[in-house]
């Protein structure tokens, strides 16, 4: 494999459509593959089972989860981040069987991006001081320590039995919502603090090409991001969500791409968990898994 190169801004990032129409003709782009989740589980691999876009929906109508070892959740598992939500979504995923849960916020869970002011909060039906004082009654500082039972990524990683996973929520801004970053040099300037040994990398907003078609037939995705993965990073996994109607496994040959949208455009969770098995390195083993499980 070549060496890592310094990543540039894209001419044509406010246009993705446009861009990936000149970078498509450069590589594969292949659908799939499908592990099948009724497929048995072995000790010398992790199997890593997807979701995202969850919005609130599948507390109160649970999918059915196939069995594996880590869950991965890509973001948007709230519609505006209440407390409430939050409350709700950590106490279901206690009840979920998988050993380790990890979770990355997305646009909709508003109050895990501590960036968003108070005017901002309150066009969502949100109070700041409110929530303040909720934490404060709690004793706790910070709206992601409410998930005791998620390993919760922001701009950083977790190793799992050996295997590197970065989680970072940021994506192009679309309208008024969370973790809004400008296309270009400042979204850019998020995906250079991903660490060229990920193995997975979870992101809310997907890649421009891969899982990005929305309704209207434009790729939405970032195209810094797909250049960052295929130049610098090349994960094995890239797992994300937030583009509905993108759901599905893609890949260039060389990374998997998983867009785990959970919920369909009109917010219906009825997509199927996606699953994946990864080889254990060398020097770990699966007992480790047991030392990291959060809660009860
Ligand atoms: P969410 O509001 O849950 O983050 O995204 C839901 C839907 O909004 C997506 O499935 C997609 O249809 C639309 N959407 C989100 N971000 C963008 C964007 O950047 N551009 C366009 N055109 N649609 C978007
Ligand atoms: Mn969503
Ligand atoms: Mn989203």
């Amino acid at each position: 494999m070549s060496e890592a190169e310094e990543i540039e801004v894209d001419k044509d990032t406010a246009n993705p459509s446009k861009a990936w129409e000149r970078i498509r003709v450069h590589q594969q782009y292949i659908k799939g593959p499908h592990l099948d989740p009724s497929t048995p589980i072995t000790e010398d691999k992790i199997r890593f089972v997807c979701i995202s876009d969850t919005h609130g929906k599948i507390e109160r109508s649970p999918l059915r989860m196939p069995p594996g070892d880590v869950l991965l959740h890509a973001g948007d598992f709230t519609m505006t981040g209440q407390i409430k939500e939050i409350e709700r979504f950590d106490s279901y995923l206690g009840f979920l069987p998988y050993k380790v849960k990890v979770l990355i916020g997305g646009n909709h869970d508003l109050t895990l991006d501590e960036d968003l002011g108070e005017a901002n909060l309150r066009s969502f039906g949100i109070q700041k001081p409110e929530i303040e004082t909720y934490l404060k009654s709690r004793g706790i500082k910070s709206v992601k320590q409410m998930l005791s039972h998620a390993l919760y990524l922001q701009d950083s990683s977790v190793s799992i039995c050996g295997i590197k996973i970065y989680g970072s929520p940021w994506q192009p801004r679309f309208g008024g919502w969370g973790f809004n970053v400008e296309r270009g040099k400042e979204l850019l300037r998020k995906w250079q603090k991903i660490p060229t040994d990920t193995d997975i990398l979870i992101s809310h907003g997907p890649p421009v090409g891969h899982g990005d078609l929305t309704g209207g037939n434009n790729n939405v995705g970032c195209v810094e991001l797909l250049n960052t993965v295929q130049k610098r990073v090349k994960p094995k996994y890239h797992v994300f969500g937030h583009i509905h109607e993108g759901y599905g496994v893609t890949s260039d040959g060389y990374t998997v791409f998983i867009n785990a949208s959970t919920c369909t455009r009109r917010y219906q969770p009825t997509n199927p968990p996606i699953v994946f098995d990864y080889a254990i390195p060398e020097g770990h083993s699966k007992e480790e898994l047991l030392s990291m499980e959060k809660g009860s």
